[in-house]
């Protein structure tokens, strides 16, 4: 296997989703998990919530990986731990 280095989190969600492809006999929790690992990889990608609407002089931001709210910038969503821009 030598050193491979695997260079971004993009990159390990592409290995990831060609192993659910290639191989044809998975036990479903093996599949289930791989499916799992990716989604966790994806929300350390940080992505930037939507400015959702006004309140009380603040904006409200809203998560784009699962829709809750916020009245507060913060660095994860503290409903599904998106990590955010
Ligand atoms: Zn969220």
């Amino acid at each position: 296997m030598g050193d491979y280095v695997v260079e971004s989190q993009e990159e390990a969600i592409r290995i990831l989703r060609s192993a659910l492809e290639q191989v044809v006999v998975l036990e479903g929790n093996f599949k289930y998990a791989v499916a799992e690992g990716i989604v966790a990889i994806e929300k350390q990608i940080p992505k930037k919530p939507m400015q959702s609407y006004y309140n009380e002089g603040d904006y409200v931001w809203e998560c784009l990986t699962c829709g809750n709210t916020s009245e507060h910038y913060q660095k994860y969503c503290v409903y599904c731990g998106q990590r955010l821009d």
